[in-house]
């Protein structure tokens, strides 16, 4: 390569006396420069990998740098809110408010770009054996004070007996928090979402279906693309990255499951997912 010398080709023949014929030559000068590419794609590709990395590190290191602040000052926030530093009127008090929902949506925008940057990289992940209820009902758990405030109608059915699927934990609660919070961010006050868990086969399911504003049938082929929001969506919600569905896609990719929706604009949206069962081969770790 240029003046390096990148590789040796080392050639050995039975005999001492063996000459080496032109038409030998040549095939041997081609092999080692076909090999020689070989090489030289490996190195490039090395090297995309390291610059890679690089951006990565900046990118989770600049995103933690900026999600202390960010947390500081929504606590900061919650104080003076909770009245914890003396009366507040209720002007003052919409203006706290809304400086919260600003962090938390700053706070959002962090962790999805994080998200976004570990799984372009395939960081190596531990699977294992997930309790889908659990993690479905502690999710539900989480959001039910945005539920309260739309007043929406949220109903939870899950089967009696504990359903497990193989899989990351903190991946799929990343997935599943985002289809439901899409479902109850997408609905208007006093609308109706449900999540259903149930089976099919080889494949546990989770059913999220929203009485909300729906998606344009031109938008459905980009919902799953990043940044993407469909117009409708952005007039009704102004705060969204349109990350959420395109982290959901690739989580679920990665854990051979699949992601079905339907939606009809103006009446609501109804997303499924499966996930594989997780199989207990009996084994026993000794
Ligand atoms: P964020 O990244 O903060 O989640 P977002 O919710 O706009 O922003 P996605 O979750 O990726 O982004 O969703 C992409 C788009 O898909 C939304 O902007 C909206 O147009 C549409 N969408 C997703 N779920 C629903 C839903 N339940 N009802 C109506 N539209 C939806
Ligand atoms: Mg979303």
């Amino acid at each position: 390569k240029g003046n390096e010398t990148i590789g040796i080709l080392k050639l050995y023949f039975n005999s001492p006396k063996e000459k080496i014929s032109e038409d030998l030559k040549e095939l041997l000068l081609c092999i080692s420069g076909e090999i020689g590419l070989l090489i030289q794609n490996d190195l490039a590709l090395k090297k995309l990998k390291e610059v890679d990395r690089e951006k990565f590190l900046f990118l989770t290191t600049t995103a933690h740098q900026l999600r202390s602040p960010v947390a500081g000052l929504q606590s900061l926030l919650e104080i003076i809110n909770n009245g914890y530093v003396g009366e507040i009127n209720p002007k003052q008090k919409e203006l706290i408010q809304r400086g919260i929902k600003r962090t938390n949506y700053m706070l959002n925008l962090i962790s999805d770009l994080v998200s976004l940057a570990s799984s372009e990289l395939q960081v190596k992940k531990e699977y294992g054996k997930v309790s889908l209820c659990e993690l479905t009902s502690d999710i539900v758990d989480f959001l039910k004070e945005r539920v309260f405030e739309k007043s929406i109608d949220f109903t939870f059915n899950r089967p009696k007996k504990e359903l497990y699927v193989f899989g990351n934990e903190d991946d799929l609660r990343k997935a599943i928090e985002n289809i439901i919070e899409n479902a109850v961010k997408y609905t208007k006050e006093n609308g109706v979402v449900s999540v259903i868990i149930g089976e099919k086969q080889d494949f546990a399911t989770i059913t999220v279906s929203d009485t909300g504003i729906g998606i344009p049938r031109e938008s459905l082929s980009n919902l799953f693309h990043d940044f993407y929001r469909s117009p409708n969506a952005k007039e009704f919600a102004e705060h969204g990255t349109g990350l959420g569905l395109s982290i959901v896609k690739r989580i679920i990719q990665e854990h051979n499951g699949r992601i079905f929706l339907a939606s009809e604009l103006g009446k609501g949206t109804t997303i499924k997912i499966f996930l594989p069962k997780f199989k207990d081969t009996g084994l026993k770790a000794s």
